[in-house]
């Protein structure tokens, strides 16, 4: 018997990569290209001394939660905060997905699910996409152990409609349907209104792509105050206080600032239907994207080889040596200026 037979082994989840070079273009991990909203910048300035030497608030009543359950006309307990989604979801898989039967999600997906099903020892199930890289609703619809995808899903930006959405929450009421919403503001209709129907049904949403704030890590979850009573326990008995009180501050000015947030959006999404035109007149196809970035592969040349090309020219974008989409580059959406160099750049490379 070694000590090391009684190790948690875990193959960890691997970011995409974050060069520390300057001047690069950095279209690889779907940030926002645009800073967060003016009063953020104002209350970050005020932050003292008393928010280092304090404890947070009490992570179900925070500054946060107020402001996030006054703009969705939610109660206050109903929203969870944690440090980023993926805290978020981590909670979610160690509280709700504690059954012998598998928990399901598609083969082509956020790269995490399966890491924390590990991790947990969850059972899972995976279900392929179909050849147009929709999900199929009936593979949710059957025996499992809950269900969880994005929506859109990524890596392919692309959107499931709320009524499909609530066919496959109502074919679960047995188990939590977790729908991961991190892209849901570039375009997309959100299933949030279908927590007053079911209780089973937790949306889970995030600051680091539409709000400008992935440096901050706040993400959260809203469902039935059952369930987050449920994902608060859980929280409490793992680490109550994880959130510190200069990001709770900040999240709270953001949320209060709808104007400018619609505005971010606004221009990313104008941004990607551009460009999007330009990079199919260079013999790019890509599914119709409902998020801050492009799934796309290229009629002739591979993606792996336009990936290290694109690096040359200091425009780091992502590309999965994995089965069924190692021929795609998920290409984030930056400013306009970020993406005409882009399109100069793919220019060169493929002699056009
Ligand atoms: C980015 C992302 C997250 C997590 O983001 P956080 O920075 O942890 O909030 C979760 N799910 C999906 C699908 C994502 O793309």
């Amino acid at each position: 018997m070694k000590w090391e037979d009684n190790v948690r082994k875990v193959v960890p989840y691997v970011p995409g990569e974050q060069p520390q070079k300057k001047g690069i273009i950095k279209l690889n991990t779907n940030e926002c290209p645009y800073p967060p909203a003016p009063m953020v910048e104002k209350r970050m300035k005020e932050i003292a001394y008393e928010d280092l030497r304090l404890y947070p608030e009490f992570p179900e009543q925070t500054s946060l939660t107020a402001e996030l359950a006054k703009y969705y006309h939610v109660k206050e307990n109903q929203i969870f905060v944690g440090v980023g989604s993926d805290d978020v979801l981590a909670m979610a898989f160690l509280t709700f997905f504690n059954s012998d039967k598998p928990i399901v999600f598609p083969d082509i997906t956020y790269s995490f699910y399966d890491v924390w099903a590990d991790l947990y020892r969850i059972p899972y199930e995976i279900k392929p996409l179909d050849e147009n890289f929709c999900i199929r609703k009936e593979d949710y619809m059957g025996e499992n152990g809950g269900v969880i995808f994005p929506n859109p899903n990524a890596p392919t930006g692309i959107l499931m409609d709320v009524n499909t959405i609530e066919e496959i929450v109502k074919a679960n009421q047995d188990v939590v349907v977790i729908i991961d919403e991190a892209y849901i503001d570039f375009g997309g209709v959100s299933c949030l209104p279908l927590i007053e129907k079911y209780d089973n049904l937790l949306v889970v949403q995030t600051f680091s792509k539409s709000r400008a704030m992935a440096g901050s890590r706040i993400g959260y979850a809203i469902g039935n105050e059952k369930l987050i009573r449920y994902l608060n326990d859980a929280k409490y008995s793992v680490n109550s206080y994880t959130m510190n009180r200069p990001a709770l501050a900040i999240g709270a000015e953001s949320v209060k600032d709808d104007a400018y947030f619609k505005e971010i959006c606004g221009k990313i999404m104008a941004t990607r239907e551009r460009v999007g035109e330009e990079l199919k007149a260079l013999g790019f196809r890509f599914p119709k994207s409902y998020s801050n970035f492009i799934f796309a592969t290229h009629e002739s040349v591979p993606a792996k080889e336009i990936f290290e090309k694109l690096k040359e020219h200091d425009i780091y974008v992502r590309h999965w040596n994995k089965e069924r989409i190692s021929n795609y580059l998920r290409i984030t959406i930056g400013t306009d200026e970020q993406m005409d160099a882009l399109i100069a750049a793919l220019k060169e490379i493929l002699g056009k």
